[in-house]
């Protein structure tokens, strides 16, 4: 997605080999305009697959899905980090190793929004290891959903986890897929060439 290429060329921020900062478009202040565009090109991708609902993690992976969600005219279910008050029990769970932050959360979706049958396309803000991919995909089997496909804003191609869950036969879409950071260097991988 172009106009996506672009805004990570004019304000992506190279941390490291392995960490890009988005956070004046889409992990702390957000642009609208983009979100909404990804959740047209989202809801584009997806739109035969049937979906009924669309499942992401909080807290950088709302705004895209609620993009998306808005755009298929289904409801958005983020997964929660940490246990609310009122959400004590009736709860789907799952551990999820956070790649950013090196520590394992417990992740939850209450039961009373995910039921068997449901057809569920995931979307996150990166797609490094596979991890939260993973977590959701347990909490979508705990429910006996289906997932129909994941949707990411930023794949590294660089990391495991696009290989790793296309190899499980997941279908992925990624807006943009990030070939290297080396050299405090963004480059992407070209569109139809394999990862
Ligand atoms: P994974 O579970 O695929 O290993 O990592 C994905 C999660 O880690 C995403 O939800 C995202 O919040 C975070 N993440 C991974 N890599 C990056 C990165 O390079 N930049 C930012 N801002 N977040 C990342």
């Amino acid at each position: 997605m172009k106009q996506l290429q672009e805004k990570i060329m004019k304000d992506g921020k190279v941390l490291s080999d392995q960490v890009l900062k988005v956070d004046t478009f889409l992990n702390h202040q957000i642009d609208p305009e983009l979100m909404k565009a990804i959740g047209e090109e989202f809801a584009n991708r997806f739109k035969d697959s049937g979906v009924t609902k669309v499942l992401t993690i909080e807290s950088s992976g709302i705004a895209p899905a609620m993009m998306t969600g808005l755009e298929l005219g289904v409801p958005v279910i983020f997964a929660r980090k940490r246990k609310s008050l009122t959400m004590t029990d009736n709860l789907l769970t799952a551990s999820v190793h956070s790649f950013t932050k090196n520590e394992t959360n417990e992740i939850s979706v209450s039961k009373d929004f995910l039921e068997n049958g449901d057809k569920v396309l995931m979307i996150d803000d990166f797609l490094a290891n596979g991890q939260v991919v993973l977590g959701l995909k347990e909490i979508i089997d705990q429910a006996k959903a289906h997932l129909t496909g994941v949707g990411i804003v930023i794949e590294k191609g660089f990391q495991r986890g696009g290989t790793m869950i296309r190899e499980e036969g997941i279908r992925v879409e990624s807006l943009a897929i990030i070939e290297s950071l080396q050299n405090d260097q963004v480059t992407f991988k070209e569109e139809g060439t394999s990862i």
